[in-house]
C-alpha cells in the first residue's frame, strides 16, 4: 500500500519512518529538490499547483495525506477527486487562515483570545480601539514560527505597524462587496499574559475512534518552539478534559481523520485556543520515545483505517528543537536516555535542523538530565535554565 504525502520536510520524514514497520510505502510531493525525505522515500519534485505533477503523484496511491499545512486547498481538492485525501481538505481550509480558524473555534464554543479582523492599514486604529493594547497583529495566511507578527504595546508601535501594512486593496474590496473584513489579511488579538502555552495532540480514526495524548507544555523564543515538556507538569485533569473537548468539537465539525494539534494559552485557569494544525506537530515529537505509540504511527493508523495505538506517556519527556546549528552528537548522546533526530537539512539561521528527546522516569530525573546537556542547550536563547527553575523543578 502506497501513501502519498504532500510536503517532504521532517514531519514527512518521521511519518515514513513510522510507517515502514507497518508495511507502508510512501511517495512524496515537494517543490524543493532538497526536501529531506529524498533520503528515504520516492520524491516527486514539483509545485503543488502543477496539475501534471499532481496526476503523476496520485497515480496508484491508496490515499493522500499532508505534512505541510500551506498546501493550496485547490491542490487537496483536485487530488480528492482521484484518491481519498485525509484529513479532509476542509481542515486545511480552516487552518490556513487565522481568521477562519478563530471563527471556527468561536462557532464551536471554543474560547479564543479577543480578536478583530484588520483589512488594511486604515482599519488598524479601529481594531486597536476595539481590542485595546497590548495586542498582537498577525498576518492571517502563511505566518508561522512567529513570522508576520507585530507586537503593539503603545501608539508608536501602532504607527510603525501601520506604515508597514498595505492599504486595503481596492480591487479586493470591490470584489468582496460590502465587508472587506470577511477576507481580511490581518487579525489583531489581545496579547494575553498567559501562565503557559499548552498543546493537545489528538487523533481520530476512519471509524470515528478517538485518542488523546497528555497535554504538552511548550516554550517558544522569538515565536519558534524551543522546548516541550510532556506530560505538562502539574496538569489539572479539568484542563486536559477541556482540551480534549475542544479537539472533539473540531473532529465532529470537520469529519476529521488523522492527527490534529491545537495550541492553547493557559490563562486564569482556563484554555484559550490560539491555533490548530491539521497534521502531526512539532510539540508531538516527544511521542516517538515518550509515548506507547508515536503521533506519526497513530496518524498513519488513523488514515489507513487501522485501530489506534495507546497514547499513554512512558514516564516524562523533554523535547528540544535544534535550530540554526547543531550540537555535538556525541555530547548529546552521552546524556542518559537522550534520543537524537537529525533531519538532514543544511544549516541556516532559524531553521529546524533536528530535535532531541530526553526521557526520564520522574520530573526530578528529567531536570537532572536537562542540566547534564552540553553547553549548546544552556545558551540564553534556549531558555532551558529558566524552564528548569520555573517549570520542572519548582512545579514537580
Ligand atoms: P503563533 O504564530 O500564533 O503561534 O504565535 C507565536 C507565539 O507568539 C505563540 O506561541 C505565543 O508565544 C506568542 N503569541 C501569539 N499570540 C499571542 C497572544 N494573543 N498573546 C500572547 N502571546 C501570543
Amino acid at each position: 500500500m502506497t501513501i502519498g504525502i504532500l510536503g517532504g520536510g521532517q514531519l514527512g520524514y518521521m511519518l515514513a519512518l513510522a510507517g515502514y514497520p507497518l508495511g507502508l510505502h510512501f511517495r512524496f510531493l515537494d517543490p524543493s529538490p532538497e526536501a529531506p525525505v529524498g533520503r528515504i522515500a520516492t520524491r516527486i519534485t514539483g509545485q503543488f499547483t502543477d496539475r501534471s505533477a499532481l496526476k503523476k503523484f496520485a497515480a496508484g496511491l491508496e490515499l493522500v495525506t499532508y505534512e505541510f499545512e500551506n498546501v493550496p486547498v485547490e491542490t487537496a481538492r483536485f487530488l480528492a477527486e482521484r484518491v481519498p485525501v485525509l484529513p479532509p481538505p476542509a481542515a486545511l481550509e480552516a487552518a490556513q487562515d487565522r481568521l477562519n480558524e478563530k471563527r471556527l473555534f468561536q462557532r464551536l464554543g471554543i474560547a479564543t483570545t479577543e480578536f478583530a479582523a484588520v483589512a488594511g492599514r486604515e482599519a488598524l486604529d479601529g481594531a486597536v480601539r476595539q481590542i485595546g493594547l497590548p495586542a498582537i497583529l498577525k498576518t492571517c495566511r502563511m505566518g508561522y514560527d512567529g513570522k508576520g507578527q507585530w507586537i503593539l504595546r503603545n501608539a508608536e508601535d501602532v504607527s510603525r505597524a501601520e506604515s508597514e501594512l498595505p492599504a486595503t486593496d481596492a480591487a479586493a474590496r470591490k470584489h468582496i462587496g460590502t465587508d472587506p473584513a470577511e477576507h481580511a489579511p490581518f487579525v489583531l488579538e489581545r496579547l494575553v499574559p498567559f501562565a503557559r502555552e499548552l498543546s493537545v495532540l489528538a487523533v481520530r480514526g476512519r471509524t470515528g475512534e478517538t485518542a488523546f495524548y497528555p497535554l504538552v507544555e511548550n516554550h517558544h523564543r522569538a515565536g519558534i518552539l524551543r522546548l516541550s515538556l510532556a506530560p505538562a507538569p502539574q496538569l489539572d485533569p479539568a484542563i486536559q478534559r477541556a482540551a480534549e473537548d475542544a479537539a472533539r468539537r473540531v473532529f465532529d465539525a470537520l469529519q476529521y481523520v488523522g492527527v490534529l494539534a491545537i495550541e492553547f494559552f493557559e490563562h486564569e485557569g482556563r484554555l484559550l485556543a490560539n491555533e490548530m494544525a491539521p497534521r502531526v506537530h512539532n510539540s508531538g515529537h516527544w511521542t516517538i520515545e515518550g509515548a506507547v505509540t508515536s503521533q506519526f504511527e497513530n496518524h498513519l493508523r488513523a488514515v489507513v483505517g487501522l485501530p489506534l495505538g495507546s497514547t499513554h506517556a512512558i514516564g516524562c519527556s523533554a523535547m528540544l528543537n535544534l535550530i540554526g546549528e547543531l550540537p555535538d552528537s556525541a555530547e548529546v548522546l552521552a546524556v542518559g536516555n537522550a534520543h537524537l533526530h537529525l533531519y538532514g537539512k543544511s544549516a541556516r539561521a532559524g531553521r529546524k535542523l533536528g530535535h532531541v528527546t530526553l526521557r526520564a522516569s520522574s520530573p526530578e530525573q528529567l531536570a537532572s538530565r536537562l542540566a547534564e546537556l552540553p553547553g549548546y542547550f544552556h545558551r540564553p536563547e534556549f531558555g532551558i535554565d529558566t524552564v528548569l527553575r520555573h517549570s520542572v523543578s519548582a512545579r514537580s
